[in-house]
C-alpha cells in the first residue's frame, strides 16, 4: 500500500448497514456514521521537512543514510522509512561511525554532536527545525554575551533530545525544570533568563513564571521568553472542540510520543469515549456502540497515512455489519 497520498480530510460516510458486532452489541442502527479525520492533526512543519529531507537523501544516493534517534516518535512511520533504507542509530553508534551520512532530526542536537561528526568525517544532513535552531541561538547568545551571565533555566523534560540540544548551548550549565517542585534547583538571589522547550504547555509556562516571580529576591532581574511552538500549542483548543463534536474519538499516536499523551488527555478531558490507538490493530469495534459520529485525530508525530488506515479499518468494521 502506498501511504503518501495526502488526505482530503473530508468526513467519510460509510454505507448504511444495520449491524451487530455480537448478538448483544448493536451499533449504528439504520444510521450512517460519520467518520472524520481532523484536518489539523498530524505532522508539524518541522517533522514534515525532516521526513522530506530523509526521503530526498535516500533517493539522491545509495550510500547508507543514518538518522540519529527516531526521526519521529511514531514506530510505524520509522518502519516505513526504514523499509526505504533509513537506519536509526544512537549516539553510541555515532561514535563508531566514520565517513557516513547522518541526518539530524527536527529536535536538534548539541554542539558536541557536530564536533564529533566533523572529527569523524561524517556528513551531516541537518533537518533541525528552524524554530528549534532559533531557540538554540537565543540561548547561546544569552550564555555567550550576557554580563553578568544569568542562570539560564529551561522549562522542559530533562533528557529529551530537544532539551539536550538546548542545554548544550550553555556548556551543560542550564537548569532544566519540568514542574513547580523542581523550581528549588534555582537560586532566587541571582538573575534568571527563562526559556521553554517548544512543546511544553502554555499554561504550565505561565504557572512557572508566576511562581518564579513570587519567589524572587528583591532587585533580581528575571527575563522570561515564551518559546513554545504554536504548531503544538494552538492545537489544544481546536482538538477539544473536535473531541466534543464526536461521539467517539480515536486518537492515533505512538507509545513514545509525549505530545501524543498530552493531546490524548485533552481529548479525554472533554470526551470520555476517547481511545488511544497506535495503529489499526488496536481498534476495537465495540467502542463504536451507539456512535453516530467518529472522530480520528493524532499528535504532531502521527502520519496522515496512519490516521487514514485507522479510518479505513473503522469504515470496514461498519460495512461488515
Ligand atoms: S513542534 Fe514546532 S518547533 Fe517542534 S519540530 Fe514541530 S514545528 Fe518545529
Amino acid at each position: 500500500m502506498t501511504h503518501t497520498t495526502p488526505s482530503t480530510a473530508q468526513p467519510v460516510h460509510s454505507p448504511t448497514h444495520p449491524t451487530t458486532i455480537t448478538p448483544h452489541t448493536t451499533i449504528l442502527e439504520n444510521k450512517t456514521p460519520i467518520i472524520e479525520i481532523d484536518a489539523r492533526s498530524g505532522f508539524c512543519h518541522g517533522v514534515v521537512t525532516a521526513i522530506r529531507k530523509a526521503e530526498e537523501e535516500l533517493e539522491r544516493s545509495e550510500q547508507p543514510l543514518y538518522c540519529l534517534g527516531d526521526i519521529v516518535h511514531n514506530s510505524d512511520e520509522v518502519e516505513r522509512l526504514e523499509r526505504k533504507g533509513l537506519s536509526t542509530i544512537t549516539h553510541d553508534d555515532l561514535r563508531k561511525l566514520t565517513s557516513s551520512r547522518v541526518l539530524l532530526r527536527a529536535h536538534g542536537e548539541p554542539p558536541s554532536t557536530y564536533a564529533l561528526a566533523k572529527e569523524k568525517g561524517i556528513e551531516i544532513i541537518d533537518a533541525t527545525c528552524p524554530v528549534v535552531l532559533r531557540l538554540q541561538q537565543r540561548i547561546k547568545d544569552t550564555y555567550d554575551n550576557s554580563s553578568p551571565r544569568p542562570q539560564i533555566v529551561i522549562y522542559g523534560k530533562a533528557g529529551h533530545a530537544e532539551v539536550n540540544g538546548l542545554v548544550g548551548q550553555t556548556n551543560g550549565e542550564a537548569i532544566v525544570v519540568e514542574n513547580l517542585d523542581q523550581l528549588s534547583k534555582i537560586d532566587f538571589s541571582r538573575d534568571i533568563a527563562f526559556y521553554s522547550q517548544t512543546t511544553m504547555p502554555l499554561q504550565g509556562f505561565a504557572e512557572m513564571v508566576g511562581e518564579i516571580t513570587r519567589r524572587l529576591d528583591a532587585g533580581v532581574k528575571f527575563e522570561y521568553f515564551d518559546t513554545i511552538c504554536r504548531q503544538v500549542a494552538n492545537r489544544v483548543d481546536h482538538l477539544r472542540d473536535f473531541a466534543r463534536r464526536h461521539d467517539v474519538i480515536l486518537f492515533v499516536a505512538g507509545a513514545k510520543s509525549s505530545n501524543g499523551k498530552v493531546l490524548y488527555n485533552e481529548c479525554r478531558s472533554v470526551n470520555e469515549r476517547s481511545h488511544l490507538v497506535s495503529n489499526p490493530t488496536d481498534f476495537r469495534s465495540e467502542w463504536l456502540e451507539g456512535a453516530e459520529s467518529i472522530g480520528i485525530c493524532g499528535a504532531t508525530s502521527t502520519p496522515r497515512w496512519l490516521m487514514e488506515d485507522v479510518r479505513d479499518t473503522v469504515a470496514t468494521a461498519v460495512e461488515k455489519r
